[in-house]
């Protein structure tokens, strides 16, 4: 895998600006707390994005219309934080544990194959991903990868 030195600050703001697009059909307002301007890991760009596509998307698709999504960059001990929260439909407590699963979706015309697939890319990264959700409130994906020294 080629990797390469990236901004992740930069490839989520891209991202935000690809999905906000699909997220405005709904009414729904994605909001960007960057709380540092540089962030820098190495990674296989397109890899990344994908993941941060994969869990807007998601976000988008769980939230009802006029809802709202907060996409939150931080540092924390040599890492990247980033979070990607919503206060959407949520994850009953008894499929919280199939999340990542392949081939585990809710949805009529889902693939379940996103997260399994993100899940396994942050880890190549060297990275991690955590999940907290409650049902009828919403949904917290945080992801941690790597700064670059
Ligand atoms: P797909 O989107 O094709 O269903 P994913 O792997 O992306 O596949 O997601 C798997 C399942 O995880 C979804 O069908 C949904 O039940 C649940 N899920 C993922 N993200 C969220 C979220 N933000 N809010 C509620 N449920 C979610
Ligand atoms: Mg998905």
């Amino acid at each position: 895998m080629e990797k390469e030195v990236t901004s992740l600050v930069q490839l989520l703001d891209h991202t935000v600006t690809l999905l906000n697009t699909q997220a405005i059909i709904k009414n729904i307002k994605i909001r960007k707390e960057f709380q540092i301007n540089d962030a820098e890991i190495e990674c296989a760009e397109h890899q990344i994005k994908q993941v941060f596509v994969n869990l807007i998307k998601n976000a988008i698709e769980a939230t009802p219309n006029g809802g709202k999504i907060t996409v939150s960059i931080t540092k924390r001990d040599g890492n990247a934080v980033v979070i990607v929260k919503d206060n959407g439909c949520g994850i009953p407590k008894g499929k919280l544990k199939r999340i990542g699963e392949p081939f585990f979706t809710t949805k009529d015309k889902g693939t379940g194959l996103g997260l399994m697939v993100s899940y396994q890319i942050i880890e190549d990264h060297g990275g991690k991903v955590h999940v907290d959700s409650e049902e009828g409130v919403g949904t917290t994906f945080t992801v941690h990868l790597p700064l670059v020294q």
